[in-house]
């Protein structure tokens, strides 16, 4: 009851990357950084099972940004000419790579650090993917001239790369989405929908992850436009429900989200984000289990697992340790409260 996990990824080593940055430069090159990533890698996991975390993640130290890093292995894509463009609906300028060719996968994306950290643990393995529609968010197109079209395009490639780490031996896989809570309208419309297309044909379990973003500066001021409800996942959840993704990741401590929307996830298991990402205060063990009676008000206890709100990219290493401590141990006191 109340398995633990992480939305997906964790902050990078200093010798790894530069810190406390969305999009880090690395640090080293070639067959260096090749090995730095790997380390990374294994440190993370060490990390997470001494938390006493049941789900592990790479914690996406092999990518340099959840998006980017997929969308580097795309052929058809102009990385090195790369464009400022407002993304999440302009919330902030990103600099992004141009589609300028029908897309093509170059080779397995992720292989090398699912493997790894396939080898390096015996718990249940969770490998992160982006969404189609926050791909189609993050990339300018100059060739597609039609969002849906793309964005289908990009569900191929995401299902061809899913099947593999299926075939690598992870148990769930998960599609990131933050997009899906900025164009609602359109996610019910088509963003589900191509969600499906990259999960197709997977039998290991399916996740998605929505969440309000990191705890960057500008996803704060953006919140703070919001109102006292969030209410963006009432448009989204029950195109989910009827969907084949079997768990939705969301944001609940120190959100706005009225927690009576997860009942719209009946039947799915429900990720319920019990630490907050945009602040390094850790949470107690009691506030913890707090957030997950809450959500039991409206998830089954046999369909709740304990998460963090969104990824732990932009933060200290120190505070995201504490962080995935205080995670699993107010699960753990949640159990002993609420567990008969
Ligand atoms: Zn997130």
């Amino acid at each position: 009851m109340f398995d633990t996990a992480i939305a997906g990824s964790l902050p990078k080593p200093a010798w790894l990357a530069e810190t406390q940055k969305l999009w880090p430069q690395w640090k080293a090159q070639g067959d260096e950084l090749l090995q730095a990533k790997a380390d990374a890698t294994l440190l993370w996991i060490k990390a997470q099972e001494d938390a006493g975390l049941d789900v592990i993640g790479d914690g996406e130290q092999a990518r340099q940004h959840f998006v980017h890093g997929f969308v580097e292995q795309v052929e058809g894509i102009d990385f090195v000419n790369k464009v400022t463009m407002g993304i999440r609906n302009n919330r902030y300028d990103a600099q992004v790579p141009q589609v300028i060719a029908p897309l093509r996968l170059k080779g397995r994306v992720h292989a090398f650090e699912a493997q790894l950290a396939r080898a390096h643990t015996k718990k249940k393995l969770k490998f992160t993917l982006p969404g189609p529609m926050t791909i189609v968010d993050t990339v300018a197109d100059r060739f597609y001239g039609d969002k849906v079209k793309m964005a289908m395009a990009f569900a191929e490639l995401l299902n061809q790369e899913a099947l593999a780490l299926q075939a690598d031996g992870v148990d769930i896989i998960q599609f990131d989405e933050p997009a899906f809570n900025v164009y609602m309208a359109e996610a019910a419309d088509w963003g589900v929908a191509a969600l499906e297309v990259a999960a197709r044909g997977l039998t290991c379990t399916t996740a998605v992850h929505i969440c309000y973003g990191y705890g960057i500066e500008a996803n704060v001021k953006w919140k703070e436009t919001l109102g006292d409800q969030w209410r963006q996942y009432e448009q989204v959840f029950p195109a989910l429900a009827k969907s084949s993704i079997d768990q939705v990741s969301l944001e609940c401590f120190h959100s706005h989200v009225p927690p009576e929307l997860m009942k719209l996830l009946a039947g799915k298991d429900v990720m319920v984000g019990v630490i907050d990402v945009a602040s390094d205060v850790i949470e107690t063990p009691e506030q913890v289990a707090d957030t997950i009676g809450l959500a039991l008000q409206y998830v089954p206890k046999d369909k709740l697992i304990a998460c963090t709100n969104c990824g732990l990219a932009p933060m200290s290493r120190e505070v995201a340790m504490a962080k995935l401590d205080a995670l699993a141990r107010g699960a753990a006191l949640a159990r002993q409260r609420y567990g008969v």
